[in-house]
């Protein structure tokens, strides 16, 4: 059939028809776009790493390779694979969690997709302080969920208090999603930070929460906490972790959780009907990954620090951009709110959706508008990029606005 005819119409489900595309992915394809067309696109958008995947782990999937490694796996993961997973939340995280509690799956974005799912009805409430990572309200909405944004300030540091927990809570609330360190905001949750939400939560005991921790290790203050250290929150919380951040491994698509088992193996059920579990290869990868000491991706993240200073110290002299200091992740997530209203190479800013379109189209610089994190107020820049493109994308803005 010609490609020239005319595409009949296809009326496509309601559920897409009102689900958001990820800005975040969003950004990153124009900035690639851009740059085919010829223009020298910065892209600070997507949240990865721009360092490659350790050789360790590496040669551990060609010899998976190599081993045949090609057959399905076991839904939720292979045994050896759940076993080091095990091994690391008790190493990391003081958490002991059984393989039942297991589930493998492709990347943390499945993971948290397939939490949804098996948790939420329609009209259940998510609690989602923000600013919070770009995919979970489409998510929760994917699945019915409805979610209940906690607006948070930067002030204190973008985090939820205990009262704002309190008061967000209504009898329909079923979860309360959280990322910490924080994409997009960098934040950390203290363990007592984290005591005081679970306190507030002792009075609701069928609320689940969902603490993804994919940045663990991208952290600059030291003192990663989980929610499930609380023995008395260990049975309501589902840890979402993954490789993608801490091992340079986003395009491999391994992601795990460690629930209660009720949501462990509704997942492996979802699973056995949606993917038949993760690819293979990357599984073995990630056995090795995992089991090698934290040491050894140390230098990307001492690397992270030292970006963090350089993008903080440069954004500090340009005006309007009033930031709080990420303590974990790779970005920040400056206010600028006081360009709104004002009129920059003959563009009207109005909100920062217009910011960061002005920052693409007349610094050459890709970021992200905060409106996609639930802050409206905010850009996302990511600062996994070589020092280079960080002093160059921080000129070029400057020049912009100035
Ligand atoms: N959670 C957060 C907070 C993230 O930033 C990301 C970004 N990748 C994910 C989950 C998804 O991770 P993955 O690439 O493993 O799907
Ligand atoms: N998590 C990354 C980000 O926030 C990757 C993009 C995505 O998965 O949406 O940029």
């Amino acid at each position: 059939m010609s490609t020239n005819a005319p595409e009949m119409s296809i009326e496509l489900s309601e559920r897409i028809n009102k689900l958001e595309a990820s800005a975040t992915l969003a950004m990153a394809a124009k900035a690639r776009e851009l740059r085919a067309e010829g223009k020298d696109i910065i892209g600070l958008s997507l949240g990865e790493p721009d360092f490659n995947t350790p050789d360790f782990i590496k040669e551990a999937a060609i010899q998976a390779v190599n081993d045949n490694y090609n057959s399905y796996t076991p839904v939720d993961g292979y045994v050896e694979l759940k076993s080091a997973i095990i091994t690391k939340f008790k190493r990391d995280n003081n958490l002991a969690y059984e393989p039942s509690q297991i589930v493998v799956s492709t990347g943390a974005k499945q993971a948290l997709y397939n939490v949804a799912q098996v948790c939420l009805n329609d009209g259940d409430e998510v609690i989602l302080p923000c600013p919070y990572w770009v995919s979970y309200s489409d998510i929760v909405k994917l699945a019915g969920g409805v979610p209940v944004e906690v607006k948070t300030s930067i002030e204190n540091d973008f985090k939820m208090t205990a009262d704002q927990l309190e008061s967000a809570i209504t009898p329909k609330t079923k979860m309360i999603w959280y990322s910490s360190p924080c994409n997009p905001s960098g934040s950390i949750y203290s363990k007592e930070e984290l005591r005081a939400l679970a306190d507030v939560l002792k009075k609701y005991p069928e609320i689940i929460v969902v603490s993804d921790e994919i940045y663990e290790h991208i952290n600059y203050v030291g003192g990663h906490a989980s929610m499930a250290q609380f023995e008395d929150m260990y049975d309501r919380t589902v840890t979402v972790n993954g490789v993608a951040k801490a091992f340079a491994m986003t395009g491999w698509r391994i992601g795990y959780i460690g629930a209660p088992t009720t949501i462990a193996r509704a997942c492996n059920k979802i699973q056995g009907q949606v993917t038949s579990g993760a690819n293979c290869i990357a599984q073995r990868a990630v056995i090795t990954a995992l089991e090698a000491p934290v040491s050894n991706i140390q230098y990307m993240v001492d690397e992270f620090k030292n970006r963090r200073k350089l993008i903080l110290n440069l954004l500090a002299e340009i005006p309007g951009f009033e930031c709080n200091e990420p303590e974990g992740a790779f970005y920040v997530f400056p206010d600028v709110s006081y360009y709104f209203g004002k009129t920059l190479k003959g563009n009207t800013i109005n909100n920062a959706s217009d910011f960061s379109m002005f920052l693409l189209e007349n610094a050459n610089v890709a970021t992200v508008t905060g409106d996609a994190f639930g802050n409206g107020n905010c850009i996302r820049i990511s600062y996994a990029a070589s020092n280079e493109q960080i002093i160059e994308a921080t000129k070029r803005i400057k020049e912009a606005v100035s």
